[in-house]
This record gives structure tokens, C-alpha cells and sequence, in this order.
């Protein structure tokens, strides 16, 4: 769907509807925290619960993990996150706002060529306005492309880009910058209760971490043999500036991330790379239902590329404010593992039983983030039909599977045989249960919460032993028989 207001619609109906609400809203609201409503926690769960199926259940080769949320300071110095997590800001001197440095220059250009591109060949703009700059090449309809050619730039270079083509502050207008200075995205925790004698931790980065700091544990407790992964679900914290889009980047959010171990002598990396690119596309297309019209790889540039990584891509989703990343998939070589077995003093290789050798397996890491994958799922299911609105969510994922509804809710016998249906399809099914309002209100708010069949007990039912059944889709209605209704919705809603 393309429509302007997208964001905008899908927010309000989360709001409406108990999928999002904003944080401590009735304190005034802390900015980028949200909490999730009855449907957004059901929404949440269905996808969390899907991807450790698919990835851990499914699969022989991969094991779960949970590890702590708070996280000795050690692990984020050996992983590089203390000193190189960070993002590059810059404050406007007049209002005091504060402001990603990449995210503004972006904006600008993108504006400028969006501006001046209907009467100019882009290249020639690009040149004029940039002469022999070489940082910005080629202009991008997609601000993707630009922000990708900023990151990893030095923060001089970006200083001096904001100050050589005069930009303005987005709050206030004015151009009144301090230098482009870098803010360190973890947030620290003070632990112990005698003052002075605090120790430093840290509220985990990514679950990453978690995963290669426990792997000599999980090698020694469990029957895993290389190659395997293992796989974690859970918050993960980053005091990042946020540009607004709902739950697309907040500063608490929930990763899963899959480690998969390998040795690079006996397996050629290449090809589990391909195996997990096919089986993150398949999982959004073919569990989530997502269109694949909406999807896209995007490979990292040498200077985006982390300087251990071998090869990075991003599945990126067509989000209402354009396509970004949803997914990465990397091969980081063994850097965890070996800076971790430098920083702890521990040998974390393990003995290849077969040649008795020594090894530090390499790792392919997919990491995903289970809110951006509700964001991509209640914008890929947002349909409107004249004035009708509703979430067209693949049943595996929707709140509710079906709901029943008595049509009148003052006839005892409507009520009773209802209530009975209802019931009898709760032991298999999450059901809903409306007996307020008219029908319509009640398919508009089933819609609205994506729930595929409404289920309606009227004055026929008595005599024919059926009810109507609504499909969310199509608003058809068809008659099926009571005792066909369990039959019904299990072949429906595979
Ligand atoms: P981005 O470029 O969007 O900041 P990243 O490259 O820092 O993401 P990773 O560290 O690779 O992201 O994290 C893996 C996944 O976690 C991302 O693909 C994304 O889906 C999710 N993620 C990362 N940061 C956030 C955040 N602040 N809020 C919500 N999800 C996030």
C-alpha cells in the first residue's frame, strides 16, 4: 500500500485497538519506550514462539539459551562496544536539541536532490553541490544509500560536511552547531549498596554476547558437536536517539540471534551463509506471511562492513518510511570467540575429535529483532477496503483465531449455545468472546485485530444446527454445522 499517512494509521490503530501503547504515558510518556497491549503481547508471543520453533525446534543442529540481561563490563570491553558502540551526534547551540550527525546530513541531501532533481541530471547536481567531495557519490532516491555512504566516515569529516554546506536545525532552522561528538550506547548499571564501593555492569548490548561467553559451558554440559548454533531470545538495551518510527528503534527491544559454529577448515562458510539467507526469507514470507514484493537484500559496503566480518547483508523490509534493515546476517570469523579468550585469560578452543587439534570455530551470526518484525507484519497486513479496515495477518500470528458472537445478546437461548461454541473451541483455539454493540461493530473491531473468522450464533442456528462463519478477508459468509466447526477452522487456519 503506498499512502503517506501509513505510519501514522497503523500507530493510531495500535493505540485503538490494545496492539502498542505509548511508555509511562499517564507520567507524560518516556520518550522511545512503548508497552505492548492484550493483542500487541498475543502478536508478540505468536512471533517469538514461530521463530524458536523454526530455528531451535525444527532444527537438530541449533540450542537455545537465555543468559543474563545485566552483564559483567568485561564482555562489552573484549567485544569492542565500550569503546566503538557508538553513535556520532551533534547539538544545535540555539534549542539544544540533539541529533544523530548521519541522520541530518542525509536529510539534507535527499532534500536538496529531491528538490532539485526535477530540472537537473543528478549527477550534475551532485557534482555542483558537493564538487570534488568524495564522500557523498551518488545520489539515492532511497536516504538508505546515503546514510550507508556516511556511516563509518570519521566524526571531522562529518563536522565539517555540516558546516561546509550550512545546514539548519530541523527544530529550530538555525545553523549553530557544536562538533560531532560520539555518545556510547550502552547503559551502565551501578552494582552493590555500599556507596563507593560500586561495581560497573552493563544492561546487554545484543544477546550476542550472552552466547560466546557461554560456549565452552554449553560445549562441556550438552552433546553439541560442530557445526551447531545457538540460538537466543530477550531485550536487549541501547541508549540510541530515535527518529520516531513507532517500535521500528526503541531503546529496549528484543533480539533473537543465532550463533552457528563452525570450523572453517571443514565447512565451506559460503554455503551455510546461503542456507540461513534462504531460511530467514522463507521464515518472513512463509511463517509470517509477509509479501516478498516487500523484501530485499542489501550487502554492506567494504567501509559499512565491520573490519572482522567477511561478508554482511541485511534483509531489509519496505517499512512506510522506506526500506531498512530488518535482518542482518554476517560471518564474523572467530573475533568474539578469540577476543573473549584474550580478555578472560580462558582457552575457549575445543579438541576436534577426529584429529585431536585444537580449534576456535568461526561464527555465522543471523540477528533479527522480534519488535521491527512486528512492525514489518502490521504494516504488510494493514488493508483498507472502502471504509472497512482490517489487519489481513496470517492466521498463525493473529491474536485471536476466531471469535463467536451471539447475535442478540438479551435471547438467553442465542447466549447459551454461544457461549457453549465458544467454549468447546477455547480447548483447541485462542477465541474471543463479543456479545456488545451491534454485528458490525463487532466484525469492525475483529478486523481491526486481524481476527481471521467471526463465528455468529442467530435465530437459524436453533433450527439448522449451523452458524454463520465470516471470513476477515473477503467478508463472505458461509453456513457451517456446529460439530464441523473444530474441522473447519484447524483446516483453515494452517
Ligand atoms: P540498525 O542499523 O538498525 O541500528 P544494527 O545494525 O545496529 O541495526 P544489530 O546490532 O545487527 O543492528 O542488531 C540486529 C537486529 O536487531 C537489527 O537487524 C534490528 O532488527 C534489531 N535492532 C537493532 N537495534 C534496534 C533498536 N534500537 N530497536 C529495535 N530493534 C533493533
Amino acid at each position: 500500500m503506498s499512502d503517506s499517512n501509513l505510519l501514522e494509521k497503523i500507530v493510531a490503530l495500535c493505540k485503538r485497538r490494545g496492539f502498542i501503547y505509548p511508555g509511562s504515558e499517564i507520567y507524560g510518556g518516556l520518550a522511545n519506550t512503548y508497552d505492548y497491549g492484550p493483542m500487541g503481547a498475543e502478536l508478540l508471543r505468536n512471533i517469538r514462539n514461530l521463530w524458536w520453533d523454526y530455528f531451535v525446534h525444527k532444527r537438530e543442529d541449533i540450542v537455545g539459551l537465555d543468559a543474563s540481561l545485566i552483564s559483567a563490563a568485561k564482555i562489552w570491553e573484549a567485544s569492542g562496544h565500550t569503546a566503538g558502540f557508538a553513535d556520532a551526534m551533534v547539538d544545535c547551540k540555539n534549542c539544544q536539541a540533539r541529533f544523530r550527525a548521519d541522520h541530518i546530513i542525509s536529510d539534507f541531501f535527499l532534500n536538496f536532490y529531491r528538490l532539485s532533481s526535477k530540472s537537473k541530471d543528478a549527477s550534475e547536481l551532485i557534482s555542483d553541490m558537493v564538487g570534488n567531495n568524495p564522500l557523498i557519490i551518488i545520489p539515492s532516491d532511497d536516504k538508505k544509500g546515503i546514510e550507508t555512504k556516511l556511516e563509518g566516515l570519521p566524526i571531522e569529516q562529518l563536522t565539517k560536511l555540516i558546516s561546509k554546506e550550512k545546514i539548519l536545525c530541523p527544530n529550530c532552522g538555525k545553523s549553530d552547531w557544536t562538533e560531532v561528538r560520539k555518545f556510547n550506547l550502552l547503559f551502565p548499571v551501578n552494582l552493590g549498596i555500599v556507596e563507593g564501593d560500586q561495581s560497573l555492569a552493563y544492561l546487554r548490548g545484543e544477546t550476542a554476547q550472552g552466547i560466546f561467553i557461554n560456549f565452552k559451558n554449553i560445549v562441556d554440559s550438552t552433546r553439541v558437536r560442530l557445526p551447531f548454533g545457538v540460538a537466543q531470545l530477550g531485550k536487549s538495551f541501547r541508549n540510541e536517539i530515535t527518529l520516531g518510527n513507532s517500535i521500528f528503534r526503541t531503546i529496549e527491544f528484543e533480539q533473537g540471534e543465532i550463533e552457528y559454529f563452525f570450523d572453517p577448515e571443514k565447512e565451506d562458510w559460503q554455503k551455510l551463509f546461503e542456507d540461513f539467507k534462504k531460511g530467514m526469507w522463507n521464515f518472513v514470507v512463509s511463517s509470517l506471511g509477509v509479501k516478498d514484493s516487500n523484501l530485499r537484500w542489501r550487502e554492506h559496503s567494504d567501509q559499512e562492513r565491520s573490519f572482522y566480518s567477511k561478508k554482511t547483508l541485511d534483509l531489509e523490509y519496505n517499512f512506510p518510511f522506506g526500506y531498512k534493515e530488518l535482518w542482518g546476517l554476517a560471518y564474523r570469523t572467530d573475533y568474539d570467540l578469540s577476543q573473549h579468550q584474550k580478555f578472560s585469560g580462558k582457552d575457549l578452543t575445543i579438541l576436534d575429535p577426529e584429529t585431536n587439534k585444537k580449534i576456535l570455530p568461526h561464527v555465522i551470526e543471523p540477528a533479527v529483532g522480534i519488535n521491527r518484525l512486528m512492525l514489518m507484519v502490521l504494516t504488510d497486513a494493514y488493508s483498507e477496503e472502502g471504509e472497512r479496515i482490517f489487519l489481513k495477518l496470517n492466521p498463525k500470528i493473529a491474536p485471536y483465531k476466531a471469535a463467536v458472537f451471539p447475535l442478540l445478546a438479551n435471547k438467553e437461548e442465542l447466549v447459551n449455545l454461544a457461549r457453549k461454541i465458544y467454549e468447546d473451541l477455547r480447548k483447541e483455539f485462542l477465541i474471543a468472546w463479543d456479545d456488545r454493540g451491534n454485528i458490525g461493530k463487532r466484525y469492525a473491531s475483529q478486523d481491526e485485530i486481524g481476527t481471521p473468522y467471526c463465528i455468529t450464533v442467530d435465530f437459524d442456528t436453533l433450527k439448522d444446527d449451523s452458524v454463520t462463519i465470516r471470513d476477515r478477508n473477503s467478508a463472505k459468509q458461509e453456513r457451517v454445522k456446529i460439530p464441523d466447526l473444530t474441522n473447519y477452522l484447524q483446516e483453515h487456519l494452517k
